[in-house]
């Protein structure tokens, strides 16, 4: 059953109501300026449907990791300004969402925005306290969220605040990647291929057992493969491992030998640096040396496999792509899922490190079928598990 979403109810469910959207507004921020305005962009669309509809919008999001406390460099005010500019209107700021807030959000015209400080300054925002969640809540009439990538956790404003309100609903974001991963998930064309890599097992195995049924081959690189390989059988000198999961990397590697792919070649270095010597390691990764990278045959493997046809979902890059020497897999199997996109393939990325390892290969998000805004989340998605943030929304037919 589908989520509900701001497109699905009538205008008049916004016109003169107060409408609390959480959106994700995490940014980075030096000395008070944006770095990279593209998470507050990607809210525009929501913003400005809600604003045209007469809606009297509350904003809120978390900024980084204040733990409860009151952190300047983490404030949302430069967010607002920023804001400002972008939807050519003032955007007002509350400077607290407990004290200032109300009084702010009274005085708001139709169509008039105001953003909440970083929600996280207030310890019951990660801790859901219900207090918090009360007083999130007594501050609108319309509970909306667009932030998927937090939507894997149950705090105050993504989950303990939605149940105080009877209409719950998906932003233009949320809905879009909702629909995406659902139909990955579900109902992927065929043959369709899943790439995984970065440097964590344990996000990425719920994702290989509840699709494996449906994905015709994984391609598995970066960190996480060495302990695959290690699973496999092959020497993995001094790389990346994860004893805690070995036992079900094992495991599934026995039973779906055929559908996972791994590095054929490998570079190493002795010392994760920019400008270590590396050494070329094909098979097995010598004692001593860490694997950083994938080789040139497991490239024109993987590069073979990446056909422009079906569907190809993306997670983590093939290496430590964030120092240029070991960039070279992780750019090369970007270009090819641009090219497969371009000859058909419907081509859909999720996690931070990946969109900026696309960015990286001078691929622009225009250029793939969906780009997720979310890491955890589109891992959690993806693996089959429910979401507090979206399991909370109002059900389309309900
Ligand atoms: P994850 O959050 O699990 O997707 O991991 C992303 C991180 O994995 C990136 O910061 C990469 O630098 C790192 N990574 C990728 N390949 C390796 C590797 N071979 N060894 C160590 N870290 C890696």
């Amino acid at each position: 059953m589908g989520k509900l979403s701001i497109k699905d109810v009538p205008d008049s469910t916004f016109e003169g109501k107060r409408v609390f959207v959480r959106v994700d507004f995490n940014v980075p921020i030096k000395g008070g300026v944006i770095q990279d305005d593209t998470r507050i962009r990607a809210a525009l669309p929501t913003i400005e449907y809600l604003r045209g509809r007469g809606a009297r919008l509350i904003l809120a999001s978390h900024l980084g990791r204040p733990k409860g406390n009151r952190i300047p460099e983490l404030s949302l005010e430069p967010v607002a300004n920023h804001l400002s500019k972008l939807i050519k209107q003032e955007v007002k700021f509350a400077p607290d969402c407990t004290n200032a807030a109300p009084e702010i959000v009274s005085r708001l015209q139709n169509g008039e925005v105001v953003l909440l400080e970083n929600l996280r300054f207030n310890p019951g925002e990660e801790a859901n306290d219900e207090s918090f969640a009360r007083t999130l809540a007594s501050l609108a009439d319309v509970y909306v969220n667009d932030a998927f990538g937090t939507a894997h956790r149950a705090h105050a404003s993504t989950y303990g605040m939605a149940q105080f309100f009877d209409l719950r609903l998906a932003g233009l974001l949320m809905a879009k990647e909702i629909e995406f991963l659902t139909k990955v998930r579900d109902n992927p064309d065929k043959p369709f291929v899943v790439i995984l890599g970065g440097a964590k097992v344990k996000d990425k195995i719920g994702v290989i057992s509840n699709l494996v049924d449906k994905a015709d081959t994984f391609l598995i690189g970066g960190g996480m493969s060495y302990t695959f390989l290690k699973a496999a059988g092959k020497e993995i000198g001094n790389s990346l491992f994860d004893e805690k999961h070995f036992e079900k990397v094992k495991e599934l590697l026995e039973k779906y030998s055929e559908k996972i792919k791994l590095p054929v070649d490998h570079y190493a270095v002795k010392e994760i640096t920019a400008g270590a010597e590396k050494k070329y390691f094909e098979g097995g990764i010598e004692r001593g040396w860490i694997g950083v990278d994938i080789g040139p045959k497991t490239i024109e493997a993987y590069k073979n496999a990446i056909k422009p046809e079906g569907m190809i979902f993306w997670n983590g890059p093939m290496g430590v792509f964030e120092i240029d020497d070991f960039a070279a897999g992780t750019v090369e199997i970007a270009k090819a899922v641009r090219d497969a996109c371009k000859g058909g393939a419907k081509v859909i990325i999720g996690g931070g490190d990946t969109v900026s390892a696309i960015h990286k290969a001078g691929i622009k998000d225009e250029e793939l079928t969906h780009v997720s805004t979310g890491g955890g989340a589109t891992l959690e998605f993806l693996a089959g598990m429910e979401l507090p943030g979206i399991k909370v929304l109002s059900d389309k037919n309900g």
